[in-house]
């Protein structure tokens, strides 16, 4: 999608610190961490989010693809534990429409959810 800030990265039109990357998905750390560690893992497919009608053409096995890719990612940035997170809709905090899953840790003052 050509105004999506996400598949313009993709498309390395713009920069991003990329530590992964298949045909699949890109995983790049977020530009405003909210902890020592946050990524996002970003399908390459242009998914809005979780409730928009494109939702029941979605292959949902690329959300278990990306659990296991941020299971080895966090390893590899050295977390011993993490979150992820969803943002779906603006309601729901999301302010980039291109579906992603934020992974994040490192500090020893989470706040309990
Ligand atoms: P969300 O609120 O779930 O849509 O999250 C969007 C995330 O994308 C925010 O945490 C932003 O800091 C992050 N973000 C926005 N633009 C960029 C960018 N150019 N490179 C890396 N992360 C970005
Ligand atoms: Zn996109």
């Amino acid at each position: 999608m050509d105004s999506c800030i996400f598949c313009k990265i993709i498309k390395k039109e713009i920069p991003a610190t990329i530590i992964y990357e298949d045909d699949k998905f890109i995983a790049f750390n977020d530009i405003n961490p909210i902890d020592n560690i946050h990524f996002l893992i970003v399908p390459k497919l242009h998914i809005i989010n979780l409730i928009t009608a494109e939702v029941e053409k979605i292959d949902f096995n690329i959300f278990g693809e990306m659990l296991k890719l941020a299971a080895v990612l966090a390893k590899e940035q050295g977390l011993e534990g993490f979150r992820t997170m969803i943002n779906s809709g603006k309601k729901g905090g999301q302010e980039v429409f291109h579906i992603h899953f934020h992974v994040y840790g490192g500090s020893n003052h989470l706040k309990k959810i």
